[in-house]
């Protein structure tokens, strides 16, 4: 069985109470959450303790950092490290999100580097791809994403890919209100689990859970996660209403299967 996720992304938003606010809402909503459906914050930095501190007896709910250096330590002023992390019991990173691909100038070789040294902290990236909306009106999506995962992912032992996750992103319907329909986001999805399938077998394979990411709300998270190859989301602006982002939860499938 691989895990269902949902993933909060909160980006550059929301004041530290309201960021305790927030996380401590959505505790005291009842989720039917187990080994196998999860719930990820990804928070600021400066978030990231308390976040911590106030999860840390839940097994179901963990939290992400929303990037890190991919330099090991040095003088790199303002970047935030692997060990630093790790030193706080940070869990997950998210790597590779279109926006620090966009603005950062994040390359899939910079974030191959990011990407083994967060595992070699045990830090478990959320590997996010995706194309831009020139790509896919060219129909060219599936090279696009193949080479991301390959030039940045492909050098991982099988091993380091068990229950890795994965979030494919179109850039075209993050943050625009426009949600790849449920069809274009299972075809992907079994695109991206073919393709470790071929490189590292069928049975790795069913164990990454992939992530959709692009303007899922509560009213149609539902309809993407039953995809078959959909496992959870990872949800932007709307994983700052609590409400939102419960229902969200509760969209996740109640008994992912292989
Ligand atoms: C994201 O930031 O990863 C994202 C998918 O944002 P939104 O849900 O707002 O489109």
């Amino acid at each position: 069985m691989r895990k269902e996720i949902a993933a909060a992304n909160w980006k550059m938003n929301i004041t530290y109470p309201q960021a305790e606010n927030l996380i401590d809402d959505i505790l005291q909503q009842n989720h039917n959450l187990n080994h196998h459906r999860l719930v990820i914050f990804g928070v600021p930095y400066p978030y990231l303790k308390m976040a911590q501190d106030r999860v840390h007896n839940n097994d179901q709910i963990h939290i992400a950092a929303q990037n890190m250096h991919h330099e090991r330590n040095g003088a790199y002023t303002g970047e935030i490290s692997a060990e630093m992390l790790h030193a706080i019991g940070v869990e997950y990173v998210i790597l590779g999100h279109s926006e620090r691909r966009l603005h950062f100038g994040e390359t899939n070789e910079i974030l191959a580097k990011k990407v083994s040294l967060a595992m070699e902290y045990e830090i478990k990236p959320i590997f996010c791809c995706g194309e831009p909306l020139e790509i896919r009106e060219a129909g060219t999506q599936n090279e696009y994403v193949r080479k991301q995962l390959e030039e940045s992912l492909f050098h991982l032992q099988p091993s380091q890919l068990r229950d890795f996750v994965i979030a494919y992103e179109p850039i075209w319907a993050i943050g625009t209100g426009k949600t790849a329909t449920d069809e274009q986001a299972q075809e992907m999805h079994a695109f991206i689990r073919r393709l470790f399938a071929e490189k590292y077998g069928q049975n790795i394979a069913n164990y990454i859970s992939i992530l959709y990411g692009g303007s899922i709300k509560a009213s149609n998270a539902k309809a993407i996660f039953s995809q078959h190859d959909v496992d959870g989301g990872l949800v932007g602006g709307a994983s700052l209403i609590a409400a939102d982002f419960g229902v969200i939860i509760d969209s996740l499938k109640k008994d992912a299967e292989v």
